[in-house]
């Protein structure tokens, strides 16, 4: 049997990430998951959840730290001295507060390069419409417009493969459910205590996304004091 081409993915450890490789984990044939560290309150919280996740998925994991991002941030994601806003009820202003300058589009080229080293022929991003509509580098504009540039910037033309990017976060956890990922490693909140402080956008939108889908069992794991 004919050995199928290799892919990576960008794993944060976040509900989106997860399920993009408990969906695409087979289909695309994921070889390699890349973690960001970049100076965010919950870097340690991601690599650990993101480590567990490429254990039970048989992935190989590698962190790559950007230690000039995080000397060039200055948010509520990254530094101490700023509050993370909580809930969703202002969207665009929580997304300005979080915004960190230009990630997707850097941790895209950084798979891609891997991409092209390795011969790789695909880079899997938890793109979702939820968070397309306050983050612009989610949306289905950006995610072309990139594998465009690939066509040009790289020899291999990689492909970025967007399993997620019609559902909301009602839709990818009710897929979640249905393919039986293991919604127990995720790591969402972006404050680094340690558990999911169940307050800020992230965790609200994975709390609302569990509460709708009925779920009672991973809103006792993830968010119990
Ligand atoms: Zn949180």
């Amino acid at each position: 049997m004919m050995m199928k081409n290799k892919s990576v993915i960008l794993l944060s450890g976040g509900l989106d990430s997860l399920v993009c490789m408990g969906v695409a984990k087979e289909n695309y044939n994921i070889s390699l998951a890349l973690t960001f560290d970049y100076g965010q309150k919950s870097a340690k919280q991601e690599i650990d959840a993101s480590k567990k996740i490429c254990d039970y998925y048989e992935v190989e994991h590698k962190v790559i730290k950007l230690d000039w991002l995080k000397d060039i941030c200055n948010n509520a994601l990254t530094s101490s001295d700023k509050d993370l806003p909580e809930g969703i009820d202002n969207p665009v202003e929580s997304a300005k507060a979080v915004w960190v300058p230009n990630r997707n589009g850097l941790f895209l080229n950084i798979a891609a390069a891997y991409c092209e080293a390795e011969n790789f022929t695909h880079v899997i991003i938890g793109a979702n419409s939820e968070e397309a509509k306050t983050f612009p580098d989610n949306s289905l504009d950006f995610i072309s417009s990139v594998n465009e540039m690939f066509k040009h910037s790289t020899m291999t033309h990689p492909v970025v493969a967007v399993p997620l990017i019609n559902l909301d976060k009602n839709a990818i956890v009710k897929l979640a459910l249905e393919r039986s990922v293991p919604l127990d490693l995720v790591y969402s909140c972006y404050n680094g205590s340690g558990k999911h402080c169940g307050k800020c956008e992230s965790c609200t939108r994975l709390k609302n996304a569990l509460i709708n889908n009925g779920d009672t069992k991973y809103m006792e794991i993830l968010f119990k004091k």
